[in-house]
């Protein structure tokens, strides 16, 4: 696992979801680059307020790899973060009805030894 990832996936474990970030272009991403595609300058690590809105959405119904420890069926999709970066994400058991434009908030859920961060609905936010 590289540096970045170790970071990003310790975030996780205190509840915190982080993104890339330019500091010279502002450009952001939720790739972990080392360097803005835009203009090559190193990127940095900003805190998420992990709330978003639903920018595609679908349910696996039938899958031989499980999400977030689910195993089919299962919702997932694409959130994009007030922060204007797009996530794709597993929603969480309580938020599979959700649809596109519905409102969201990333939360962690724990699955073995790892925090991943799942979807779900405003108000139900749960933490490692
Ligand atoms: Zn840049």
């Amino acid at each position: 696992m590289s540096a970045l990832m170790r970071e990003w996936w310790e975030a996780g474990e205190r509840g915190v979801l982080l993104y890339r970030a330019c500091p010279a272009c502002g450009s952001r991403t939720f790739v972990a680059r080392t360097a803005c595609p835009a203009c090559s300058t190193a990127m940095e690590w900003r805190e998420s307020r992990r709330n978003g809105t639903v920018h595609a959405v679908t349910t696996v119904h039938r899958s031989t790899v499980t999400a977030a420890g689910r195993p089919a069926p299962y919702t997932t999709g694409y959130v994009e973060l007030e922060e204007g970066v797009r996530m794709l994400v597993t929603f969480a058991a309580g938020a599979t009805a959700a649809r596109i434009g519905d409102s969201v908030v990333i939360a962690f859920e724990r699955v073995g030894d790892r925090a991943l961060p799942v979807a779900t609905l405003p108000g139900g936010t749960r933490v490692p």
